[in-house]
């Protein structure tokens, strides 16, 4: 009843109820009748954030104290809205507006730290670089839009694949990247055929054809010896070049030779 009046109430609601009587309001804990009510509304250009609500023994909440609560929630309101727009605003910066992974900026940030904290707690990383084969075919076959579904698809199986503490970014028009912590050389290459495997079957849907799109993957990890940001990204780029060149949908661990 409280959520349902705060949605609409230009006012804020102040109740006294006699002890044995009246609406029950329970104090939060104690579970001990209250007598007094006092809810704020926190509304900020007119949107509802939330609500300040206060119980307290009888005549708790005169019209100076209610006069207070007024002002604290209307600044809590603006702060909120605030905390809002800045959080959106740094989602925006570090993510890619079309896949909702992470961008080319974010990664290379994220690389850094992961590189260091390897580094730090002598744990292996391993990165894996993604390039969907053919792909210039398939916007000129059926034009960008169709093109741009194939990369939120991609993104997506990509998402469903990695484990928790992994870090998938977008790192150019139809590359990607993983960052995976604690993972070895050959857990990751592990890791990359399966996400391969699926993308190659998996049907992505488009308005007119049902298409399914391969990946060639390379992988490079720090227990091969790539142990700085640049070195990760030159060998594992190079061993997703070696997967272009042996045939596409592969995979490549760096410093293998090529078969
Ligand atoms: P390969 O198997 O050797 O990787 O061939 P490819 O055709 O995938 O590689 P190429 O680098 O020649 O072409 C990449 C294409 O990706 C060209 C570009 O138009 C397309 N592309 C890049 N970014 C986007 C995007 O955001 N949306 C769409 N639809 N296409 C994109
Ligand atoms: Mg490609
Ligand atoms: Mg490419």
């Amino acid at each position: 009843w409280l959520a349902w009046y705060l949605t609409t109430a230009a006012e804020p609601l102040r109740i006294n109820t006699p002890k044995d009587r009246g609406l029950p309001l329970f104090r939060p804990g104690g579970g001990l009748l209250g007598e007094a009510l006092l809810a704020h509304p926190l509304r900020f250009r007119n949107r509802l954030q939330g609500a300040f609500v206060a119980i307290g023994e009888r005549s708790a909440f005169d019209a100076s104290v209610s006069r207070v609560v007024s002002l604290m929630s209307n600044q809590a309101a603006a702060a909120i809205d605030l905390i809002e727009l800045l959080e959106a605003n740094m989602r925006l910066a570090l993510h890619d507006g079309l896949t909702g992974l992470l961008n080319r900026r974010a990664f290379d940030e994220a690389l850094e730290r992961s590189v260091a904290q390897s580094a730090r707690t002598e744990q292996p990383l391993s990165l894996l670089m993604l390039d969907l084969d053919h792909f210039k075919r398939l916007n000129d076959t059926y034009g960008h839009s169709i093109g741009d579904l194939a990369l939120q698809a991609a993104a997506e199986e990509i998402r469903h694949q990695v484990r928790g503490g992994d870090l998938a970014a977008r790192y150019g028009g139809e590359e990607f990247a993983v960052i995976l912590p604690d993972t070895d050389g050959p857990a990751a290459f592990r890791m990359a055929e399966r996400l391969r495997a699926a993308l190659a079957d998996r049907v992505v849907h488009a308005p007119e054809d049902d298409l399914r799109i391969t990946a060639s993957c390379g992988v490079s990890a720090t227990d091969l010896g790539y142990t700085t940001p640049e070195t990760l990204v030159r060998s594992a780029d190079e061993a997703l070049y070696a997967s272009k060149e042996t045939g596409r949908n592969r995979t490549s661990l760096a410093g293998s030779p090529r078969s």
